[in-house]
Protein backbone atom coordinates (compact mmCIF):
# COMPACT_ATOMS: atom_id res chain seq x y z
CA UNK A 1 0.00 0.00 0.00
CA UNK A 2 1.38 2.76 -0.93
CA UNK A 3 1.98 6.25 1.19
CA UNK A 4 -0.37 7.69 -0.35
CA UNK A 5 -3.51 5.30 -0.51
CA UNK A 6 -2.75 5.10 3.23
CA UNK A 7 -3.18 8.43 3.86
CA UNK A 8 -6.59 8.75 2.14
CA UNK A 9 -7.78 5.52 3.41
CA UNK A 10 -7.64 7.09 7.12
CA UNK A 11 -9.51 10.56 6.05
CA UNK A 12 -12.79 10.33 7.76
CA UNK A 13 -14.31 11.12 4.59
CA UNK A 14 -13.18 7.56 3.74
CA UNK A 15 -13.92 6.02 6.79
CA UNK A 16 -17.71 6.79 6.41
CA UNK A 17 -17.75 5.23 2.96
CA UNK A 18 -16.39 2.01 4.26
CA UNK A 19 -18.64 1.75 6.86
CA UNK A 20 -21.57 1.97 4.69
CA UNK A 21 -22.12 0.80 0.99
CA UNK A 22 -18.81 -0.62 -0.16
CA UNK A 23 -19.28 -3.55 -2.53
CA UNK A 24 -17.24 -6.61 -1.58
CA UNK A 25 -17.47 -8.49 -5.33
CA UNK A 26 -17.21 -7.73 -9.04
CA UNK A 27 -20.60 -7.56 -10.10
CA UNK A 28 -19.78 -8.11 -13.38
CA UNK A 29 -17.06 -11.63 -12.56
CA UNK A 30 -17.50 -12.17 -9.30
CA UNK A 31 -13.69 -11.31 -7.97
CA UNK A 32 -13.21 -9.95 -4.67
CA UNK A 33 -12.40 -6.18 -5.15
CA UNK A 34 -9.78 -4.21 -3.57
CA UNK A 35 -8.85 -0.72 -2.55
CA UNK A 36 -6.53 0.88 -5.62
CA UNK A 37 -5.97 4.59 -6.00
CA UNK A 38 -7.45 5.19 -9.26
CA UNK A 39 -7.51 8.68 -10.57
CA UNK A 40 -7.04 10.93 -7.61
CA UNK A 41 -9.54 8.82 -5.83
CA UNK A 42 -9.46 5.65 -3.70
CA UNK A 43 -11.66 2.90 -5.77
CA UNK A 44 -12.69 -0.36 -5.71
CA UNK A 45 -10.78 -1.90 -8.13
CA UNK A 46 -10.97 -5.95 -9.78
CA UNK A 47 -7.65 -7.29 -10.54
CA UNK A 48 -9.32 -9.96 -12.93
CA UNK A 49 -11.61 -6.95 -14.69
CA UNK A 50 -8.09 -4.91 -14.68
CA UNK A 51 -10.67 -1.72 -14.38
CA UNK A 52 -12.13 0.06 -11.28
CA UNK A 53 -15.70 0.22 -10.16
CA UNK A 54 -17.41 3.39 -10.26
CA UNK A 55 -19.53 4.22 -7.85
CA UNK A 56 -22.20 7.27 -8.06
CA UNK A 57 -25.17 8.81 -6.18
CA UNK A 58 -28.60 6.61 -6.85
CA UNK A 59 -31.37 8.87 -8.62
CA UNK A 60 -34.39 9.62 -6.71
CA UNK A 61 -37.36 11.66 -6.72
CA UNK A 62 -40.36 13.32 -5.06
CA UNK A 63 -42.96 15.52 -5.52
CA UNK A 64 -44.12 18.75 -3.27
CA UNK A 65 -47.88 18.49 -4.41
CA UNK A 66 -49.26 21.33 -2.99
CA UNK A 67 -53.70 21.68 -3.04
CA UNK A 68 -55.96 24.79 -3.99
CA UNK A 69 -55.50 25.24 -0.04
CA UNK A 70 -51.82 26.12 0.27
CA UNK A 71 -51.24 22.32 1.99
CA UNK A 72 -48.72 19.80 1.28
CA UNK A 73 -49.48 16.45 0.09
CA UNK A 74 -47.12 14.16 2.62
CA UNK A 75 -47.15 9.95 2.53
CA UNK A 76 -46.48 8.22 5.78
CA UNK A 77 -43.58 5.88 5.34
CA UNK A 78 -44.25 2.08 5.88
CA UNK A 79 -41.29 0.75 5.65
CA UNK A 80 -37.20 1.51 7.24
CA UNK A 81 -35.94 3.73 7.33
CA UNK A 82 -38.12 6.23 9.22
CA UNK A 83 -40.85 3.75 9.44
CA UNK A 84 -43.58 5.88 10.94
CA UNK A 85 -42.43 9.48 10.13
CA UNK A 86 -44.08 11.15 7.04
CA UNK A 87 -41.86 12.26 3.83
CA UNK A 88 -42.90 13.79 0.20
CA UNK A 89 -44.39 11.25 -1.90
CA UNK A 90 -41.22 9.62 -4.14
CA UNK A 91 -38.61 7.25 -4.94
CA UNK A 92 -36.13 5.73 -7.01
CA UNK A 93 -36.09 6.23 -10.68
CA UNK A 94 -35.78 2.75 -12.97
CA UNK A 95 -33.73 2.34 -15.72
CA UNK A 96 -34.70 3.74 -19.15
CA UNK A 97 -37.05 6.21 -17.13
CA UNK A 98 -37.24 9.85 -17.74
CA UNK A 99 -37.07 11.46 -13.79
CA UNK A 100 -40.74 13.65 -14.96
CA UNK A 101 -42.52 10.36 -15.23
CA UNK A 102 -40.86 8.71 -11.97
CA UNK A 103 -42.29 10.89 -9.88
CA UNK A 104 -45.64 10.96 -11.60
CA UNK A 105 -45.15 7.19 -11.52
CA UNK A 106 -44.32 6.91 -7.41
CA UNK A 107 -47.36 9.71 -6.44
CA UNK A 108 -49.75 7.16 -7.87
CA UNK A 109 -48.63 4.04 -6.68
CA UNK A 110 -48.19 6.08 -3.01
CA UNK A 111 -51.44 8.07 -2.96
CA UNK A 112 -53.52 7.40 -5.70
CA UNK A 113 -53.10 10.65 -7.26
CA UNK A 114 -52.51 11.68 -10.74
CA UNK A 115 -51.10 14.98 -11.78
CA UNK A 116 -48.63 17.39 -13.88
CA UNK A 117 -45.62 18.50 -13.47
CA UNK A 118 -45.09 22.40 -13.16
CA UNK A 119 -41.18 22.25 -12.71
CA UNK A 120 -38.24 21.01 -11.11
CA UNK A 121 -37.29 22.74 -7.21
CA UNK A 122 -34.38 21.47 -7.16
CA UNK A 123 -31.60 18.75 -6.48
CA UNK A 124 -29.90 17.73 -3.43
CA UNK A 125 -27.57 15.09 -3.06
CA UNK A 126 -28.40 13.47 0.08
CA UNK A 127 -26.24 10.60 2.37
CA UNK A 128 -27.60 7.27 2.86
CA UNK A 129 -26.65 4.36 5.09
CA UNK A 130 -28.15 2.16 2.19
CA UNK A 131 -27.27 3.45 -0.95
CA UNK A 132 -24.05 6.30 0.73
CA UNK A 133 -25.46 9.09 -1.71
CA UNK A 134 -29.07 9.84 -3.38
CA UNK A 135 -28.93 12.72 -5.49
CA UNK A 136 -32.52 13.51 -5.55
CA UNK A 137 -34.90 15.65 -7.87
CA UNK A 138 -37.66 17.58 -6.68
CA UNK A 139 -40.68 18.72 -8.62
CA UNK A 140 -43.24 20.65 -8.31
CA UNK A 141 -47.07 18.84 -9.55
CA UNK A 142 -50.77 19.94 -9.21
CA UNK A 143 -52.90 17.21 -8.51
CA UNK A 144 -55.43 16.21 -10.27
CA UNK A 145 -58.86 15.59 -8.25
CA UNK A 146 -58.84 11.78 -7.48
CA UNK A 147 -59.40 10.44 -3.79
CA UNK A 148 -56.59 10.18 -1.63
CA UNK A 149 -55.90 5.93 -1.22
CA UNK A 150 -52.36 5.06 0.38
CA UNK A 151 -50.46 2.21 -1.47
CA UNK A 152 -47.08 0.63 -1.59
CA UNK A 153 -44.52 1.88 0.55
CA UNK A 154 -47.14 4.39 2.12
CA UNK A 155 -49.10 3.34 4.90
CA UNK A 156 -51.19 7.05 4.86
CA UNK A 157 -51.59 9.62 3.04
CA UNK A 158 -52.88 13.00 4.26
CA UNK A 159 -52.89 16.93 3.58
CA UNK A 160 -50.81 18.91 6.07
CA UNK A 161 -50.87 23.02 6.29
CA UNK A 162 -47.28 24.25 6.56
CA UNK A 163 -47.45 25.59 10.73
CA UNK A 164 -48.76 21.77 11.22
CA UNK A 165 -46.61 19.23 9.65
CA UNK A 166 -45.85 15.98 11.14
CA UNK A 167 -42.49 14.56 11.73
CA UNK A 168 -40.83 14.56 8.50
CA UNK A 169 -38.51 11.86 8.18
CA UNK A 170 -35.50 13.57 6.31
CA UNK A 171 -33.79 16.59 6.70
CA UNK A 172 -33.63 16.84 2.53
CA UNK A 173 -37.48 16.74 2.31
CA UNK A 174 -38.10 19.60 5.03
CA UNK A 175 -35.68 21.83 3.62
CA UNK A 176 -37.82 21.62 0.15
CA UNK A 177 -40.91 22.01 1.66
CA UNK A 178 -39.52 25.37 3.35
CA UNK A 179 -38.04 26.37 -0.14
CA UNK A 180 -42.00 25.71 -1.50
CA UNK A 181 -43.53 27.78 1.26
CA UNK A 182 -40.35 30.87 0.87
CA UNK A 183 -42.08 31.42 -2.77
CA UNK A 184 -38.63 30.30 -4.45
CA UNK A 185 -40.44 28.16 -7.05
CA UNK A 186 -41.81 30.30 -9.94
CA UNK A 187 -44.41 28.31 -12.46
CA UNK A 188 -42.96 28.07 -16.04
CA UNK A 189 -45.13 29.63 -18.46
CA UNK A 190 -45.98 25.85 -20.18
CA UNK A 191 -45.76 22.25 -18.60
CA UNK A 192 -43.10 20.71 -18.56
CA UNK A 193 -42.91 17.84 -22.13
CA UNK A 194 -43.75 14.16 -20.20
CA UNK A 195 -43.28 11.09 -22.62
ZN1 LIG B 1 -14.41 -8.26 -12.39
Amino acid sequence: MTKDLKAILTTEACRRFRDRAVKNYCPYCGQRLVDRLWEGAVRRFCRRCEQPIYENPVPAVCAVVPNPDGQILLVQRGVAPKKGFWCLPGGFMELGEKPEAAVLRELREETGLGGYVEGLLGLRSTPSRMYHTILLAVYVVTPENAPLMAGDDATAACWFQPADMPPIAFNSHRAFIRQYHSGAFQKPASRAALP
